[in-house]
C-alpha cells in the first residue's frame, strides 16, 4: 500500500479487537467464492466453499468473520455433509464450526452462506460515489477481507480463489483474474461475472471492484495491462498506462523473474482510503493518485503519480509472489517497496533527480525516528489495530532506507542477486526478514545478518560522531556511535543501543569505507585531507555530528564537491546538530548563506522548511521583517536566473523550483511574489488550462496566505463549478490556506455540509493546524466535533490532524494538547500523540538553547 504524502502513522488504544491468531491446525488451500452485492440496498450475501486440509482430528474449525451474519455452514469431510453449529467471536473478529462428531484429520470442505451490509467506510466490500452513482468496492490490507467473507484472514494462509460476482447488466467487475464467463443471472437485469482461478496468494491482496468501469489497455512483454476508471475520467488514464509499461519492462528485467500474474489491471477508485493497494493483479488506487491531465498536470504530480504506480507494482513481485509470513515484518513489503519504486521512474526520467527526493525522504524519517516515541522497524501487532499501525514512516521510509544503505554496501549487482534468490525461495509462499538478509549474507560474503538486525530490531538512528587527525601526512579518523535524540537532555543522558553502521568517507580526491561495529572506532584516512564528508551518497542511516572545523572545511567546499544528496544530508545534519545545541543557530545560518548558489530542487525545499522552522519558533513578530529580508536573500538569485513566467524550454526541474520559490518566498511576503501569485490565481479562475500546472497550488496558497475576504468569497464561488477533482481540490485547500481566523470557520464549515471528501479529512485539517492564524479555530472545531471525527482524522494513524498539532511550541498548547488526549482516545493514534507532544518539548527546548544566539545574531 502506499498513501501519498509521506510520513507518520500509529498505535492504538484498541476497545474492540481482539488478537487471537488462528489455530495452524487447518490449512486452506482454495476457495469457491460467490458475491451478489447489491448497491441500491446497501447489502450483499455471499456464498463460499472452502478446501481445507486439517492436521489433526478435530470437532472445531475457527475462521475470521467481521460483520457478516451467517446463515448456515456445513463441513464436507470423507464424502459425508455434517452440518456445524456456529459461535461468533466477535471481540476476536471469528467465528467458530463445532460438528457433531471430531472430523479426520486430511481434505475436508467447508460451505457456508452469509450475508453483510455495504458501507462508506472505505474498508472491506464497500460504497464508492461520484456525482453521478455508486460503486462496490474493497479494500482488505491488512485484516478487511474477513468483512466480505468469512476467510482464514492471516497472510501466512496463501490460496487460490474462484469468483464469481453478480452485477447489473450495464455494470462489469474487475478482480485478481479475468473474466471467463458472463451469464444471466436468477434476475433478468443482472449478469453473474466469473473470473479466472487466482494466483496463490494472501487474503489481504483479493480484490472486488463492481460498477461501470472503462478501461485503456496495452500489451507490454506480452502482458495485458490495463487502466480502468469512471468513463468520465477514463481520458486521464494514458499517463498511468505509461509509467506501468516503463515499470513492468523495467521489474521484468530487475527482478530476473517475469511478472508472474498473467495480467494487470489498474483502476481508480473515487473514494479511497491510501494512495494505491497492491491487489495482485489488480491494483487499486485513489482516483487522483492515478488519472491525470497531462496537459495541466503539476511536475510534482506526475512524479508522484509515477512513484506510486511503480510502487505498487514493485510489490507484484515483492508483497505478493513472495509475501510477508506476519505483520511483524511488513517492512519488508513496504520498506521494500518503498526502496524500488524510484528505480524504474529513475531510469525513465533520469532529469527528475528522484535520487535526491530519496535523500530528503531519508532525512525527514530520521528526523522523526530521532523522538523517543518512534519504534523498531521490526514491530510485534497483535490487533487489527496495531496491523493497521504498522503502515507508518518507520515501516516505509526506514524500511527503505535501510535497503538502500544495504544496497550500497554489498553493491547494487549483488544486492539484486540476493533479492533474485530470495524471490526464487519463496515463490508463490511466505518468507521473514531473517530468510532476506540470509540470501543477501549468502551472494555478498558480507556479515548482512549482523548488520541488518541492528537497523531492523532496534528503535532509533545513531548519531556518528566523527573528528580526524593528522600525523605526518597520514590521515586517522575516530568515530564514537550512540543513539541520536532530538532532546538534548535524552542525547545527554545516553542510550544502550548499539549498531553495526556501513561508512563511507569522501575526502578531497579519496574515499574511505569502513564498517563501525564498536562504540568507539578508529580508521586510516590515507593522506591528510583538507575536508571531509562523512556519507558519501548519503547512503548511510544515521546523523553525523562534525567538529567545529570539520563542519567549517566541509561547508565552504559544499557546492562544489558534493552531489545534491550529499549536500541534503549536510543541511539535515547540521540542522539538527543545532536543534540539540552542538551548535549555534549562527553556525547553520552561516552553512544557509554557503549554499546560496543552491539549485537543487529537494535541498531549496529543505532548507526553507529549516529557516520556517527557525522563523517560526525564535524571531519575534515583530523582527519576521528583517528575518524574511534573510529569506529572500537566501533564494533571489535563484529566482532571478529563472524568473517568474513559465517558459516554454523550461525542465521540468526548472518548472519544479520555480514553484517552489513562488511558495517560499510568497511565505516570506516577497513583493513580486505575491503579485505573481495573485495573477496566476485570477488567470486560473477564468481558465485553469491558462496556467502552467506546477504553480497552480504554490500561487493559490501564496495569494491566499495575503489574500482578503473578497478573493475568499471569489474562490468560494468557484469551488461548485469546478470541472475536475484536481480543480475542485486547488479551491478547497486555498480555502483552508487563508489567514484570517474567521474565514478558517467558514471552510471548516465546508466539513459540515459534506462538501469534503473523507479521504481528504486528514489533509484538510492538517493544512489549517500548521497555519498560526488558523490553528486556534481549527483545533477548537476539532475539539468539539472530535467523537465524530476522531476515526476520520485519525485514519492514517493520526498522520495530517494530530501530528500537525506537534507544531505548536508553548507550554500552554502543550498542557492543552495533553489533557484533551487523556480524556479522548485518538483511534490508532497514540503513538502520534505522543510524537507530537514530544515535537512540542523539543520546540520549546530549541527555543531556551538557541533564542539568545538568535536574537543576537538579529541585532547585527
Ligand atoms: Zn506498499
Amino acid at each position: 500500500m502506499r498513501i501519498l504524502a509521506a510520513l507518520l502513522l500509529l498505535p492504538a488504544l484498541n476497545n474492540f479487537a481482539g488478537g487471537q491468531r488462528l489455530p495452524a491446525s487447518v490449512v486452506p488451500s482454495h476457495y469457491k467464492l460467490f458475491i451478489d452485492p447489491n448497491i441500491e440496498t446497501q447489502s450483499f450475501s455471499g456464498e463460499e466453499t472452502i478446501d481445507v486440509q486439517l492436521g489433526r482430528a478435530s470437532k472445531e474449525i475457527v475462521l475470521n468473520s467481521l460483520d457478516l451474519e451467517v446463515s448456515s455452514a456445513e463441513v464436507i469431510a470423507g464424502g459425508k455433509a455434517r452440518p456445524a453449529q456456529l459461535s461468533y467471536d466477535a471481540p476476536n473478529e471469528m467465528i467458530r464450526l463445532v460438528v457433531a462428531d471430531a472430523l479426520p484429520p486430511g481434505p475436508a470442505a467447508l460451505h457456508l452462506k452469509f450475508s453483510g451490509k455495504l458501507t462508506a467506510g472505505l474498508r472491506g466490500l464497500y460504497l464508492s460515489k461520484t456525482a453521478r452513482r455508486t460503486y462496490a468496492v474493497t479494500q482488505f490490507e491488512g485484516t478487511y477481507a474477513r468483512m466480505m467473507f468469512p476467510a482464514f484472514d492471516e497472510p501466512g494462509f496463501k490460496a487460490t480463489f474462484d469468483l464469481t460476482v453478480v452485477a447489473d447488466k450495464q455494470d462489469t467487475a474487475i478482480s485478481n483474474g479475468h473474466i471467463i464467463r458472463d451469464a444471466p443471472a436468477a434476475d433478468p437485469t443482472r449478469h453473474a461475472l466469473t473470473f479466472s482461478t487466482s494466483p496463490r496468494m494472501s487474503t489481504y491482496l483479493v480484490a472486488l471492484a463492481v460498477g461501470d468501469w472503462q478501461c485503456l489497455e496495452r500489451k507490454v512483454d506480452a502482458v495485458p495491462i490495463r487502466v480502468c476508471a469512471v468513463p468520465e475520467s477514463k481520458d486521464k488514464a494514458q499517463f498511468a498506462l505509461d509509467v506501468a509499461t516503463h515499470s513492468m519492462q523495467f521489474y521484468n528485467q530487475w527482478y530476473g523473474i517475469k511478472y508472474p500474474f498473467g495480467k494487470l489491471d489498474m483502476l481508480a477508485i473515487p473514494d479511497y482510503e491510501w494512495g494505491g493497494m497492491e491487489n495482485t493483479a489488480s491494483i487499486f488506487y485513489r482516483d487522483t493518485a492515478l488519472l491525470l491531465d497531462e496537459a495541466t498536470a503539476s511536475v510534482f504530480s506526475r512524479r508522484s503519480h509515477a512513484t506510486v504506480i511503480a510502487h505498487e507494482i514493485a510489490h507484484q513481485w515483492f508483497g505478493d509472489l513472495v509475501t510477508a509470513a506476519w505483520w511483524d515484518d511488513i517492512w519488508l513489503n513496504e520498506g521494500f517497496a518503498t526502496w524500488m519504486q524510484a528505480k524504474p521512474i529513475e531510469a525513465w526520467h533520469p532529469e527528475w533527480h528522484l535520487e535526491d527526493d530519496v535523500a530528503a525522504t531519508t532525512q525527514q524519517i530520521i528526523g522523526l525516528d530521532s523522538l523517543s516515541a518512534t519504534r523498531a522497524i521490526h514491530g510485534d501487532p497483535k490487533t487489527p489495530a496495531e496491523i493497521k499501525e504498522m503502515f507508518d514512516g518507520i515501516t516505509y521510509e526506514k524500511g527503505g532506507a535501510v535497503l538502500s544503505m544495504l544496497e550500497s554496501y554489498v553493491g547494487p549487482e549483488v544486492f539484486r542477486k540476493g533479492v533474485n534468490a530470495y524471490l526464487r525461495a519463496h515463490a508463490n509462499g511466505n518468507a521473514t526478514s531473517a530468510d532476506f538478509w540470509q540470501a543477501e549474507t549468502q551472494v555478498s560474503g558480507k556479515p548482512v545478518d549482523q548488520l541488518m538486525p541492528t537497523f531492523v530490531l532496534q528503535p532509533g538512528v545513531p548519531m556518528l560522531t566523527v573528528s580526524s587527525s593528522c600525523n605526518g601526512d597520514k590521515a586517522q579518523a575516530a568515530f564514537t556511535q550512540q543513539r541520536f535524540f532530538l532532546s538534548p537532555e535524552r542525547l545527554n543522558a545516553g542510550s544502550p543501543e548499539q549498531w553495526q553502521i556501513p561508512v563511507c568517507m569522501k575526502l578531497e580526491g579519496n574515499e574511505a569505507c569502513s564498517l563501525v561495529t564498536a562504540k568507539k572506532q578508529e580508521a586510516s584516512l590515507g593522506q591528510c585531507p583538507a575536508w571531509l564528508f562523512a556519507n558519501r551518497n548519503a547512503k548511510g542511516y544515521y546523523r553525523v555530528d562534525y567538529t567545529q572545523a570539520e563542519l567549517n572545511a566541509v561547508a565552504r567546499v559544499a557546492e562544489s564537491q558534493l552531489n545534491a544528496p550529499e549536500r541534503i544530508a549536510l543541511i539535515e545534519d547540521t540542522w539538527a546538530t543545532t536543534r540539540v545545541g552542538k551548535n549555534s543557530v549562527v553556525d547553520f545560518l552561516g552553512l544557509a548563506q554557503a549554499l546560496r548558489s543552491e539549485r537543487d530542487l529537494a535541498a531549496i525545499n529543505l532548507l526553507a522548511a529549516d529557516l520556517e522552522y527557525l522563523s517560526a519558533s525564535l524571531v519575534p513578530e515583530k523582527e519576521s521583517a528583517h528575518f524574511n529580508e534573510f529569506v529572500r536573500k537566501q533564494f533571489e538569485a535563484n529566482e532571478r536566473d529563472l524568473g517568474w513566467t513559465a517558459r516554454s524550454g523550461d525542465s521540468d526541474e526548472q518548472k519544479a523550483v520555480r514553484a517552489s520559490l513562488l511558495g517560499i518566498l510568497g511565505r516570506s511576503g516577497d513583493p513580486e511574489a505575491v503579485a505573481t501569485a495573485r495573477a496566476l490565481v485570477q488567470s486560473y479562475i477564468k481558465d485553469p488550462a491558462s496556467v502552467e500546472g506546477t504553480l497552480v497550488a504554490p500561487a493559490f496558497a501564496t495569494a491566499a496566505a495575503q489574500g482578503d475576504a473578497g478573493l475568499y468569497e471569489q474562490i468560494s464561488a468557484a469551488l461548485p463549478k469546478a470541472r475536475s477533482t484536481g480543480e475542485y481540490n486547488t479551491y478547497l485547500f486555498a480555502l483552508a490556506q487563508f489567514s484570517q481566523a474567521n474565514l478558517a470557520e467558514r471552510t471548516l464549515a465546508l466539513v459540515d455540509a459534506g462538501k469534503v471528501r473523507q479521504q481528504q479529512y486528514p489533509l484538510l485539517f492538517s493544512v489549517l493546524l500548521a497555519n498560526t492564524h488558523t490553528q486556534d479555530a481549527a483545533w477548537a472545531y476539532l475539539k468539539e466535533h472530535w467523537s465524530d471525527l476522531a476515526e476520520k482524522v485519525t485514519s492514517f494513524g493520526g498522520r495530517g490532524a494530530v501530528s500537525t498539532l506537534g507544531n505548536f511550541c508553548s507550554d500552554e498548547r502543550r498542557t492543552d494538547v495533553a489533557q484533551f488526549f487523556q480524556q479522548h482516545p485518538a483511534p490508532g493514534a497514540q503513538r502520534t500523540v505522543n510524537q507530537s507532544l514530544e515535537r512540542i518539548d523539543n520546540c520549546i527546548e530549541f527555543k531556551k538553547i538557541q533564542q539568545q544566539n538568535m536574537d543576537s545574531w538579529m541585532q547585527k
